[in-house]
């Protein structure tokens, strides 16, 4: 994120909302409204002001393990690095606005709405993780957290610099159990999150880094580890020492008193129930489409897979390619996906980009659909089928074709009910002309 901010060619609007796009490929106008930070540029990022605040409110960049100040940086990286005063808990003692020296505190600011035109978009909007309050004792029992949370207790700039410990007493956990697809691959979410295996067995073995001595189960449906490099990684973890165990979890507890977390788990390989106390236990919850995927989705008006995933113009052949032309998707937001897929996908989004727009103007189909108003029932049956969304029934006029993003496929011609529709160049004349000229008749 630094690196593209510090790109001359690329605008961060961070803290923003897209609230409506308008227009057509090469022409879109977006509405976009930024929050208010309550702090001005002037900022220069000193921190005096969360020193003095009196507030502590959990870190959702942290996935709510730390806390932060009312006013406070978002993360590290954070772009731009200004901080941020969070309404919902400030207090309003003003405490911030006497320490800062530079007088950058504004509470008067209000949202703002910018608008801007640009060519073509990409929509990478990403995941957010399915918190599994209620299942195998997330939310109630102490030291069962997520694989998003583990990552962040993992991570250098985390709440704990990088050191796994217990919740309940921030001991060092000696028993830790990974449960995987927990609220994937069921009658709600059927599909598989795809990152699950591989980051319960990469944190697993980076647990076993930490803690040598330390006992890592992970209990599995089926291990799916089908990507370059991925299987031998499998392997090498298994032979590290952690315990593979193929089962569903039928039974959790929590012991009131040690605060540990008794598990049950059938072994479908061995044929036996096993019994851990485990210090820590870690699900893989699932991976969501992000909120943002939905909200653009509207906003779009593009279709969305029943599972919320952005629905591509053609899975195989094009995948970054949506029904509108000029707005093409990338990364989870098309569905789950490891890193280096996802930058893949962004790279051949970017390069669709490039191709649309590096001539300084789009080619746009000859051969579109056509409507005959006389005979048009506005039924509607053209504007369902178009897979490009380029037909629309408007009340007094009728169907009206989207000619920039029709590209003549023929399908409303071939379900209009009243022959209302014809394909530009392939009208049923034509056709029968050249099957005559082809059949030597006269
Ligand atoms: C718990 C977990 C751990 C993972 N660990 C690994 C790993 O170790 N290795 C690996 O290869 N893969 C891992 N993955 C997968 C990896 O995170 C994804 O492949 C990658 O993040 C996808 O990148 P993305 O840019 O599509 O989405 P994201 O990284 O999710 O980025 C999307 C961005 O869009 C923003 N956004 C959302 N909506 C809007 C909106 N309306 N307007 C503006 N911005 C918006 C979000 O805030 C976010 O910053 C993990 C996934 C999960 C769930």
């Amino acid at each position: 994120m630094l690196e593209a901010n510090r790109n001359e060619n690329i605008e961060i609007l961070s803290y923003a909302e897209v609230k409506n796009v308008e227009g057509c490929v090469g022409n879109y106008e977006i509405a976009v409204e930024m929050k208010p930070h309550f702090v001005t540029n002037d900022c220069n990022g000193c921190g005096a002001c969360s020193e003095v605040c009196p507030v502590y409110t959990s870190n959702y960049f942290d996935e709510n393990l730390g806390a932060r100040k009312a006013i406070d940086i978002a993360f590290g990286q954070a772009v731009p690095f200004l901080y941020d005063i969070q309404r919902d808990c400030c207090v309003e003692c003003f405490s911030c606005v006497e320490a800062c020296e530079l007088d950058a505190i504004d509470f008067s600011q209000i949202p703002e709405e910018v608008k801007f035109k640009v060519g073509t978009i990409i929509i990478a909007t990403g995941w957010d993780i399915y918190e599994p309050y209620g299942e195998y004792g997330y939310g109630e029992f102490d030291n069962v957290i997520t694989q998003a949370q583990l990552e962040r207790m993992l991570a250098p700039n985390g709440p704990l610099e990088g050191h796994v410990r217990r919740i309940s007493d921030n001991k060092k956990p000696k028993e830790i159990v990974f449960i995987q697809c927990v609220g994937s691959r069921d009658t709600e979410r059927t599909y598989c999150s795809g990152v699950c295996c591989m980051l319960a067995l990469k944190n697993g073995k980076l647990i076993k880094e930490e803690f040598p001595d330390a006992n890592i189960t992970i209990c599995y449906i089926d291990m799916r580890t089908n990507e370059k490099g991925f299987e031998e990684y499998y392997q090498r973890a298994k032979n590290s020492d952690i315990r593979m165990i193929r089962g569903k979890v039928g039974e959790i507890s929590e012991d009131l008193e040690t605060k540990d977390v008794k598990i049950r788990v059938y072994s479908s390989l061995t044929d036996e129930i096993i019994k851990i106390d485990a210090d820590l236990v870690v699900l893989s919850s699932a991976a969501l489409p992000s909120k943002g995927t939905e909200q653009i989705a509207k906003v779009l008006n593009l279709d969305v897979d029943r599972n919320g995933f952005l629905t591509e113009s053609h899975f195989g052949l094009m995948p970054q390619e949506t029904k509108t032309k000029g707005i093409f998707i990338a990364g989870f937001a098309q569905g789950p996906k490891d890193i280096s897929y996802s930058v893949s996908q962004a790279r051949a989004a970017a390069s669709k980009v490039a191709e649309l727009t590096a001539p300084g103007k789009v080619d746009i189909e000859l051969i579109t659909a056509e409507i005959d108003k006389d005979y048009c029932i506005s039924c509607r049956r053209c504007e369902k089928e178009c897979p490009k969304g380029a037909i629309k029934i408007v009340d007094i006029e009728g169907a009206i074709v989207d000619e920039i993003n029709c590209d003549g496929c023929g399908i409303c011609a071939t379900c209009c009910p009243t022959q209302a529709i014809d394909i530009r160049y392939y009208r049923d004349y034509q056709l029968y002309a050249e099957i005559e000229g082809i059949l030597g008749g006269d």
